[in-house]
C-alpha cells in the first residue's frame, strides 16, 4: 500500500527513526527530504513527519477530498511524535505546538504557505506558560498563531490584524508589538477571534461553524487537518502558478507538508534564530555568511523588523557561543556530505541549536563559478561535476550589463526578451537620427516598429534596440544578438508614430518623445521610463577557466564524436570578437548582411535596372566590394572553417519602403518639387519595388531560388570567395571557406547551383594557379529537404540546419509574428510547453535526425551542424548532439560561452 507519511527525527532514547532521505525530493519535497538526511547524519533536527507531495497531487486531482486512510495515517504520525517528544498537542501541561510548512521538490521560496505556533488553544496557552513561566511569550504565542492561521488558512485579509495591532500599540503607548504586554496580547487574541467570526464565510468552513456561528478552531487536530489541506491549496494559488511557469516546473509535482515540532528562539537572550549559507553566496569566497537575530521567531528575520547581526559575530556571545560553534560545526558536516554550498535555517533554543532546513543554496553567477572551481581544488567534486553545475543561461548573465539588482523602478511596458543585457538611452525614431544623435555624444535606444536590414547603422550605434512587431527571431532580434545590443521587441503596447516622432503607450498617459530616456532590460523584456542604473559585466579567470574544462570535455574523442561549436558571423569585428569567445569556426556567415549602407545602392541598381551595362556594371561593383570582405573575413578565420552562405533574403528587402516612396510622390506632385523626369523615375520605380512585392516573402523569392532566377548572383558571391581564397593562399594564409546554397528544397535546385558553384572554382583555380577545395553543402530548412535528404546528400558535403525557416516551416508559423501575436497564449494555456522558436520543437528535432541519418546512410563522412537561433539555447544543443547526432552547433558571438559549456554537458549526459 502506499505510503503517504514518512516520519523523520529521533525518539526519546535518541534513536533515529527517520524513513526518508534526500534521494526523495519528489515525494518529500527538497525540505522534507533533507530535514531526513539531515536526521540519517545525527544532527539536531527537531522531530516530526512529512505528508507527500503526491498525497497532494491526489488531494487535488480529487476536487479536495482527501485520499482513503491518509488523514488516519497523519492521526499515527503524529501521535507517534508526540510519544516521541514526551508532549502532546493542545496539552494543558505541557503541549506539544509544531510548524506546518510547505515543501516541493524545487525550491519555490516564499510561494506557498506555513503556518507555526500549531496547537494554541486556551487549553495550551496555560500549558506553555507553566512550562516558560512567562505569560508573556505564551500570549504572543497564542496571538501569533490566530493570526497566521486566520490569514493562511481561512483566508481572513491580514490588514485587519495588523490594524487591531496598530490601535492595540496606539492605546498601549508602545511604539513597537514587542513592548506589548501579556494583557494586550490576551485581549489580541480574543479580538482576532472577533474578526475571525465577522469575516470568514460560514459556508466556506462549515468544519468551524458552531451553532451558525464561526468560531476560531480550538481542536488542535481540526487545526491540523485544515493547516494541511491550505498548504495543498497553496499549491495552486496565483503566485505559485505563475511562479513555476516562469521557472519550467511542471505543475504536476504537488507540495509536500512538513509538520514538524516547534523550537523557539524567542525564549530570551539563550535563544536565537537565524539563516545561513556555508560561502557567501554573491562572491562565492570561502566564508560563513548570514545573520541571526537573538530572542526571536524566524519571521521576524525575514520580515526585516529588527537589524540582524553577522553570523560571524554569533560565537562572540557567551550565551550562544557553543551552540555557534556547533554550527560551524555542522556546516563542515553538510558541505561535506552535499558536496556543494548550503543554504542553512537554524533555531538556537535556550542554548540548544536546532537545524530547521537545508538545502543546496541558490548563488550569483560569478559565485557558482568560484564555489565549483574552488571544491574542485579543495577535491570535494570533479571537473565534470563542476562544468554539471554552471547553469548555461546564468553564465549569459555575466557578459552582458545588467539592470542593478538594489534598484527601484516601475515597469512601463513589456515585449519578449530578445536580446539579453541591459540598455539606457534617449528615445529615437530612425537610423539615422541614432546616428546624429550618437554623433554628439549622447546615448540612444532606437524604438521602431520593426526593423530592416537599412537600420543596421542606427542599431549598431544604439545602447539598445525596442520594437513593438515582430518575435526573437525577428530581424531586430536576429541582428541584436548578433551584435551583443539589449533588444525587447514585440512590445505590442508601444504605440510608435515615427514620422511625429512619439509614442504613446496603451493604458498609460506617458507619451514618449525624441529625446526622453528610457531604459530596457532585453534578458526580462521589460521598458522602463527614465533612466536605471546598470551593473556591468563581470568577466573573470574562473569563467575561463571553467569554459576550458568544458572544452577538454566536449572536445574529447576517446569517448565519441567531439561536440564542435561555431560562431554565426559576418563581419570580422563579431569573429574576432567570437574567437575571444572561444568559437573554432564560422557557421554561418549571412552574406546578405554585406550587402547594406553604401552598398544597398548598388544591388538596388542590379535588381531594378533594365539595362544591361548598368546590371554589369553593378554585379563588377559587388564583386569588388564582396572579394574584399571575403578576404578580410577569411584571413581573421585563417586555419579555421568559414560556411559562407549564398544571397538568401528575399530581394525586395534591399528596396526603399514603397510606402514611403509613395508619400514622396504624392508630395512632388502637391508641391511640383521634383522635375516632371525625376517625378517620372519615382513613379517607374515604384512600379518595378511594387511589381516585386510579394504577399508572402518569406515563402517567396529567396534563398536557392534567386541563384536560380538571377544566376549572375551566385556567379558573383562565388567568384568573390575563390578569387579571395586563391589570393590569400598565395600570400600564406590558410584560408577554408565552405559554400553553403540556402532554403533548398528540391534536390534539381542544389544540383544546378552546385555546378555553377563547380565551374566558377574552376575557373579561378585556373586563373591564379591554386588548388582550391572548397566543400559545397547544403543548408537544410524545410521539411521537404529533410525528407529527401538522401537524395540531396550525394551532391553535398555538409548540411546545415537553419532551424528558424525549419520551425517556422514545419509549424506554418511566421517567424515574424507568431511570437508576439499568438505563442503568448499558446504557453499560457500550455497548448505549447515552450516557445518553438526558443527550444526546438521535439517534431523539428526529429527531421532533423532524420536528415543527419539520411545523409550518414549514402555519405558516411558528411558533417552536420546547426546554425539557427536553437544553436544557443542549452536544451536545444543536447537535443542536436544527442539525438540528431549533429557535429556542431552556430550561434552568435556572445552565446558561444554558453554553447561551449551546454555542449559539454550534453556530452556528460550522453556519457551516463
Ligand atoms: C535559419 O533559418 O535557421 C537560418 C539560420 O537562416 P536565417 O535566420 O538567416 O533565415
Ligand atoms: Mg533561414
Amino acid at each position: 500500500m502506499e505510503q503517504h507519511v514518512y516520519r523523520f527525527g529521533a525518539d526519546r532514547t535518541g534513536a533515529d527513526v527517520t524513513e526518508g532521505n534526500a534521494s526523495m525530493k519528489f515525494m518529500l519535497g527538497g525540505k522534507g527530504a533533507n530535514l531526513a538526511e539531515m536526521a540519517r547524519l545525527g544532527l539536531p533536527v527537531p522531530g516530526g513527519f512529512t505528508v507527500t507531495c503526491q498525497t497532494c497531487m491526489a488531494y487535488s486531482n480529487a476536487g479536495n477530498v482527501w485520499p482513503e486512510g491518509v488523514l488516519d495515517e497523519i492521526k499515527v504520525a503524529l501521535a507517534d511524535m508526540e510519544e516521541r517528544m514526551g508532549k502532546r498537542l493542545g496539552d494543558a501541561d505541557d503541549p506539544l505546538l509544531v510548524s506546518v510548512r510547505s515543501g516541493a521538490p524545487f525550491s519555490m521560496p516564499g510561494m506557498m504557505d506555513t503556518v507555526l505556533n500549531l496547537g494554541m488553544n486556551d487549553e495550551s496557552v496555560q500549558g506553555l506558560i507553566a512550562q516558560t513561566e512567562n505569560p508573556r511569550f505564551a500570549w504572543d504565542s497564542y496571538r501569533r498563531f490566530v493570526q497566521m492561521f486566520s490569514n493562511v488558512v481561512l483566508g481572513v485579509d491580514s490588514d485587519l490584524f495588523e490594524n487591531a495591532l496598530t490601535e492595540k500599540r496606539l492605546v498601549a503607548g508602545v511604539r513597537s508589538d514587542a513592548e506589548l504586554a501579556e494583557q494586550d496580547l490576551r485581549e489580541l487574541v480574543a479580538e482576532f477571534k472577533q474578526i475571525v467570526s465577522e469575516h470568514v464565510d460560514p459556508e466556506q468552513y462549515p468544519e468551524i461553524v458552531v451553532d451558525g456561528k464561526v468560531v476560531f478552531p480550538s481542536d488542535p487536530m481540526l487545526q491540523l487537518r485544515l493547516a494541511i489541506q491550505a498548504v495543498f491549496g497553496s499549491w495552486m494559488n496565483e503566485r505559485a502558478v505563475l511562479y513555476r511557469a516562469l521557472n519550467k516546473i511542471p505543475d504536476d509535482l504537488g507540495t509536500a507538508v512538513n509538520v514538524q515540532s516547534m523550537v523557539f528562539g524567542n525564549k530570551g537572550d539563550t535563544s536565537a534564530t537565524g539563516v545561513a549559507f556555508t560561502r557567501n553566496p554573491a562572491s562565492g569566497a570561502r566564508e560563513f555568511y548570514g545573520d541571526f537575530l537573538v530572542n526571536a521567531q524566524g519571521e521576524d528575520v525575514v520580515a526585516g523588523i529588527r537589524n540582524t547581526e553577522p553570523i560571524s559575530d554569533l560565537k562572540k556571545i557567551p550565551a550562544l557561543h557553543e551552540a555557534g560553534e556547533e554550527l560551524e560545526r555542522i556546516f563542515g558536516i553538510l558541505e561535506g556530505h552535499f558536496r556543494d554550498m548550503c543554504d542553512i535555517e537554524f533555531t538556537i533554543e535556550q542554548g540548544k541549536l536546532w537545524m530547521l532546513q537545508t538545502r543546496v543554496g541558490k548563488r550569483t553567477a560569478t559565485a557558482a563559478l568560484k564555489i565549483a572551481i574552488d571544491m574542485v581544488e579543495e577535491g570535494l567534486i570533479t571537473k565534470e561535476e563542476a562544468v554539471k553545475r554552471i547553469d548555461p543561461a546564468q553564465l549569459d548573465q555575466l557578459l552582458h550589463p545588467q539592470f542593478d539588482k538594489t534598484a527601484q523602478f516601475d515597469i512601463l511596458a513589456k515585449g519578449l526578451n530578445a536580446s539579453p543585457g541591459a540598455a539606457v538611452g534617449e528615445v529615437v525614431f530612425s537610423s539615422d537620427d541614432a546616428v546624429a544623435r550618437v554623433n554628439e555624444g549622447h546615448k540612444v535606444v532606437l524604438v521602431r516598429w520593426e526593423t530592416n536590414p537599412d537600420d543596421l547603422k542606427g542599431m549598431t550605434v544604439a545602447e539598445g534596440i525596442l520594437t513593438s512587431h515582430g518575435g526573437k527571431t525577428s530581424h531586430a532580434a536576429v541582428i541584436a544578438r548578433g551584435m551583443g545590443t539589449p533588444c525587447v521587441c514585440g512590445v505590442e503596447t508601444f504605440r510608435i508614430d515615427a514620422g511625429a516622432k512619439e509614442v504613446r503607450i496603451e493604458g498609460s498617459d506617458v507619451i514618449l518623445h525624441e529625446g526622453d530616456i528610457i531604459s530596457l532590460d532585453g534578458t526580462q523584456g521589460i521598458v522602463v521610463l527614465g533612466a536605471v542604473p546598470l551593473t556591468s559585466a563581470e568577466i573573470t579567470g574562473d569563467l575561463d577557466t571553467m569554459l576550458s574544462w568544458a572544452d577538454e570535455i566536449r572536445l574529447d574523442e576517446t569517448d565519441g564524436r567531439a561536440y564542435h561549436v561555431r560562431v554565426n558571423a559576418d563581419n570580422p569585428a563579431d569573429a574576432e570578437l567570437a574567437l575571444d569567445f572561444g568559437a573554432e569556426a564560422i557557421g554561418l556567415c549571412r552574406t546578405e548582411h554585406m550587402f547594406l549602407g553604401d552598398r544597398k545602392q548598388i544591388i538596388q541598381s542590379f535588381i531594378l535596372s533594365a539595362d544591361e551595362a548598368v546590371r554589369q556594371k553593378a554585379l563588377d561593383d559587388l564583386l569588388a566590394v564582396q572579394t574584399d570582405d571575403f578576404v578580410k573575413m577569411l584571413r581573421t578565420m585563417t586555419g579555421r572553417d568559414m560556411v559562407i552562405r549564398l544571397l538568401d533574403p528575399p530581394l525586395h528587402e534591399f528596396l526603399d519602403d514603397p510606402r514611403e516612396l509613395e508619400v514622396e510622390i504624392a508630395r512632388a506632385e502637391a508641391t511640383g518639387a521634383l522635375s516632371g523626369k525625376e517625378l517620372e523615375e519615382r513613379q517607374a520605380l515604384l512600379r518595378r519595388i511594387n511589381g516585386m512585392t510579394e504577399s508572402n516573402p518569406m515563402l517567396g523569392l529567396r534563398g536557392v531560388r534567386l541563384s536560380i532566377v538571377y544566376p549572375d548572383l551566385p556567379l558573383m558571391q562565388v567568384r568573390a570567395i575563390a578569387t579571395a581564397t586563391a589570393q590569400l593562399k598565395r600570400d600564406g594564409f590558410d584560408p577554408r571557406p565552405e559554400i553553403m546554397v540556402p532554403l533548398v528544397s528540391i534536390t534539381e535546385e542544389h544540383v544546378r547551383v552546385r555546378a555553377v558553384i563547380e565551374q566558377t572554382l574552376a575557373e579561378i583555380a585556373a586563373e591564379y594557379d591554386v588548388e582550391l577545395d572548397i566543400p559545397i553543402g547544403t543548408m537544410v530548412e524545410l521539411p521537404r529537404a529533410c525528407v529527401v535528404a538522401d537524395q540531396i546528400a550525394q551532391y553535398a558535403e555538409f548540411f546545415c540546419f537553419g532551424t528558424n525557416d525549419l520551425t517556422q516551416t514545419t509549424f506554418g508559423f511566421s517567424r515574424d509574428d507568431a511570437e508576439s501575436k499568438f505563442i503568448p497564449l499558446y504557453l499560457h494555456e500550455k497548448i505549447l510547453p515552450v516557445n518553438p522558436f526558443e527550444t526546438i520543437d521535439p517534431a523539428v528535432l526529429e527531421l532533423v535526425k532524420m536528415a543527419v541519418d539520411k545523409g550518414r546512410s549514402v555519405n558516411p563522412d558528411m558533417h552536420f551542424g546547426v546554425c539557427g537561433e536553437h544553436g544557443g539555447d542549452p536544451a536545444s544543443i543536447s537535443g542536436f548532439f544527442n539525438v540528431a547526432g549533429v557535429n556542431y552547433v552556430s550561434c552568435s558571438p556572445y552565446r558561444v560561452p554558453l554553447a561551449r559549456l551546454a555542449a559539454a554537458q550534453a556530452k556528460l549526459d550522453a556519457r551516463k
